[in-house]
């Protein structure tokens, strides 16, 4: 094989930017699928938006910390280290607790900052990054929460301005990603869910540590998925991932038999928001299909 032959065959890499709002969003949501593809070669990097500072934490946990906010920060490097993210941005942003309460009015908290300044801040990731696909919550932000639905409005205004030459973000250059999905559970897989836990006597309409997650509402809100990939071979990182965010765990996640995650779990699904879907099927595994990767320049031949 020739010099350019062998160059013409070597790939760019691949890169995935996950735009969240939580330290634990990433592990608890999606830590099978950035497995998968990080073995894959990804470059997988995430935007989390807030400090994750409302919520109870026992005390004992807090042991070595000066706040709630410090603790769940170091919970996410444990995590990023885990699943190997090339690169974590934390915006910094207060958790804004769940609608309705008092910590959703606090100024700091990322549902009162002005969506144009969140969405710039996404902007600027993306022409950084250079991501190939983004991910980020669908429309009712997972289960309702206001930081995912704030995150999610920001990123979906973002991914457009990123390649508009006239919106200016300093020195970085405008760049196009190819793909944007929502994270999503397809209702077929919820309603199983919801079968499975009330069989076990367990309310689907009050989950969580805070008891706020409501699966019926979910299925309600559910959007078409038109990506499942396959992350049955990575449940052990996701699991390994998800352990780190001990501050969280204890009921956020329902406690299921892990004999039933195959039938339960085996995807992980997506609903494609930009190419826009010419239906409401099924129609990839892989959220890479169709993307064109550059070819790197070729090295000169001597
Ligand atoms: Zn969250």
């Amino acid at each position: 094989m020739s010099t350019i032959g062998w160059m013409n065959q070597v790939k760019e890499t691949r890169r995935l930017l996950i735009a969240y709002a939580h330290p634990d969003d990433e592990s608890f949501g999606l830590g099978g699928l950035i497995a998968k593809y990080v073995a894959e070669g990804v470059e997988v990097s995430l935007i989390c938006a807030t400090n994750g500072d409302v919520g109870t934490v026992s005390p004992e946990m807090l042991n070595g910390y000066n706040s709630i906010a410090e603790l769940r920060l170091a919970e996410l490097d444990k995590a990023a280290e885990i699943l190997k993210l090339s690169q974590v941005f934390r915006f910094g942003y207060k958790d804004s607790g769940m609608m309705g309460s008092e910590t959703c009015d606090d100024e700091q908290c990322l549902w009162q900052a002005p969506q144009d300044e969140v969405t710039h801040r996404v902007v600027e990731v993306i022409r950084q990054v250079r991501p190939h696909v983004v991910i980020t919550f669908n429309k009712y932000g997972g289960y309702g929460h206001p930081d995912h639905i704030a995150i999610q409005r920001a990123t979906t205004a973002a991914f457009p301005l990123a390649s508009d030459p006239n919106y200016l973000t300093g020195d970085l250059a405008p760049y196009a990603p190819q793909k944007l999905y929502y994270s999503s559970i397809a209702r077929r897989q919820l309603n199983m869910i919801i079968r499975v836990m009330k069989m076990r006597g367990q309310d689907p309409r009050a989950l969580g540590k805070n008891h706020d997650i409501d699966l019926v509402r979910i299925v309600e809100n559910a959007e078409p998925i038109h990506t499942l990939v396959d992350i049955r071979r990575f449940y052990k990182d996701w699991d390994a991932a998800s352990a780190v965010h001990k501050s969280q765990l204890g009921g956020r996640m329902p406690r299921m038999p892990k004999s039933l995650r195959p039938i339960l779990t085996p995807y992980q699904g997506f609903t494609r928001v930009y190419p826009p879907p010419t239906s409401s099927r099924i129609d990839e595994r892989d959220m890479f299909e169709n993307v064109t990767l550059e070819q790197p320049a070729l090295a000169p031949v001597p």
